[in-house]
């Protein structure tokens, strides 16, 4: 952790100076303050002061800053210069945030010390001013030595004031990789079904930015009784014994290590947090004990569907994920006939042909040894698809060298035979049974019609 200040960039300084010419105090707060210290990137900078939001507005323009009223009933105004922007808020302590964006009701406040209160977690609640040092008037400091996630103050009150904190704490564990204090984490656990006010986009975006976390697996184990409140069908996973050699871990700890080990995208991480979640449902053991989850992909893309519904996300999204949980186990061989059916299974999609390969490898390694051959696998497959990519063979309806027009010049009537036609002419291309070219693929319509 730095010691020696932090750095400011040059608009930042000129917003606290702009603030403080115009005889205002000004501070940076919150998490620009905590990141620069972790040295981490910074991707937003905030600004508290003393100063009201029409005096703080006038003294940015006077500076040369445009300044928009963003959020003026809580204080706040943001100002930028040169593509830059910042945001001024006056000091002040917050009411409840029912929308979890902004408190419903703010009470002005004269000084820095009863802002930092208000805050959420210690680490967040530091101020710091290129003059005057670090102002930490909690253990914000010594928290982000000891990578402790604590709330500030009565931590049952301050989540049950506002149920987003409850979520930012699991969130902040899985981004900077720290431990939530033990009341901290009690409270949470306490406060979660709170979460059940809170809008499903306020979810759906903290549990984004939690599952692209760098260490999310630990996370995801220490916060599993609190994301159980708005996803149920989880509980189950926890602590799952799997009865058989292929796992080393319960089926929630498998999910966890998968969604470590899979790809850095939102769609990886939610078909890596959901792939397995039907396994609890469709176990059973056979004669010898061993334990079966005949057809769970089924199961878990059921309940996928319905936490993905109710967490209100893009019906587009919710359908690339459902379709590589239900088909995240499928056998698929190392080679070009194989994986060329499963990309025209994918509408020809190569990156979410990508993303299974790159589920079936976070799979494979949360798995027991057992499990060497689907990691190689996973890698072969890649190598496979990046072979029929640059051999331009045809793996998607697009691709084939006739179309609906073809077909219908051939007197098939417009209607669900057409594309049934085009599937089974793909079909034979795949299978090699056809060449892609247009007077064979004509010809083969014509007998199928
Ligand atoms: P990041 O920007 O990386 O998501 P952050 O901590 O900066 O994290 P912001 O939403 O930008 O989060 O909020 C800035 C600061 O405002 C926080 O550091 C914290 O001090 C305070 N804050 C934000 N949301 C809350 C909240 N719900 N309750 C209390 N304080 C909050
Ligand atoms: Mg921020």
């Amino acid at each position: 952790m730095s010691r020696f200040g932090i750095d400011i960039p040059p608009f930042a300084q000129m917003a606290l100076r702009a603030l403080e010419t115009a005889g205002h105090e000004a501070w940076l707060v919150g998490g620009c303050v905590r990141d620069a210290l972790l040295e981490r990137k910074v991707h937003d900078y905030d600004i508290a002061t003393s100063a009201r939001w029409q005096e703080a507005e006038t003294a940015l323009i006077a500076a040369g800053f445009t300044v928009h009223r963003t959020g003026t009933a809580h204080g706040t105004v943001t100002a930028s210069l040169n593509g830059n922007t910042i945001e001024v808020t006056t000091y002040r302590t917050d009411g409840a945030y029912t929308d979890g964006r902004h408190p419903d009701n703010v009470t002005f406040v004269s000084t820095i010390e009863e802002d930092l209160a208000r805050r959420d977690f210690t680490i967040n609640a530091m101020a710091y001013h290129p003059d005057r040092g670090l102002l930490d008037t909690g253990s914000g400091q010594s928290d982000l030595e000891t990578h402790t996630i604590c709330a500030v103050g009565d931590a049952s009150k301050r989540f049950a004031e506002d149920s987003l904190r409850v979520l930012r704490g699991c969130r902040f564990a899985s981004q900077l990789g720290f431990t939530i204090e033990p009341t901290t984490l009690a409270a949470m656990k306490k406060e979660k079904t709170g979460l059940l006010r809170m809008s499903a986009e306020r979810i759906t975006q903290e549990m984004d930015k939690l599952l692209l976390g760098d260490f999310v697996h630990d996370a995801l184990m220490e916060t599993v009784d609190v994301l159980v409140a708005f996803m149920p069908e989880i509980a189950a996973c926890r602590g799952f014994d799997q009865h058989t050699p292929y796992h080393i871990y319960d089926v929630w700890e498998h999910t966890a290590w998968v969604v470590q080990y899979s790809p850095k995208t939102r769609l990886a991480r939610w078909v890596a947090l959901l792939h397995d979640i039907g396994k609890p449902a469709a176990f059973y053991t056979d004669a010898n004990g061993c334990g079966h989850f005949f057809k769970h992909q089924q199961l878990s893309t059921i309940l996928a569907k319905s936490i993905m519904e109710r967490l209100l996300m893009s019906p587009a999204f919710t359908a690339q994920a459902l379709t590589l949980v239900r088909i995240h186990d499928r056998q698929i061989a190392a080679n070009p006939r194989s994986v060329k059916r499963t990309l025209s299974k994918l509408d020809g999609d190569v990156g979410l042909f990508r993303t299974l390969c790159g589920i079936k490898r976070a799979d494979a390694l949360a798995q027991s040894e057992l499990s060497e051959p689907r990691l190689k696998l996973s890698y072969e497959l890649e190598c496979v698809l990046d072979e029929v990519i640059a051999s331009n063979d045809a793996f998607s309806l697009r691709q084939l060298a006739v179309n609906g027009n073809d077909v219908l010049e051939l007197g098939v009537p417009t209607g669900p035979r057409i594309g049934e036609l085009l599937d089974l002419a793909l079909d034979a291309v795949i299978e090699e049974r056809l060449p892609n070219e247009r007077d064979a693929l004509i010809a083969f319509l014509g007998a199928q019609r």
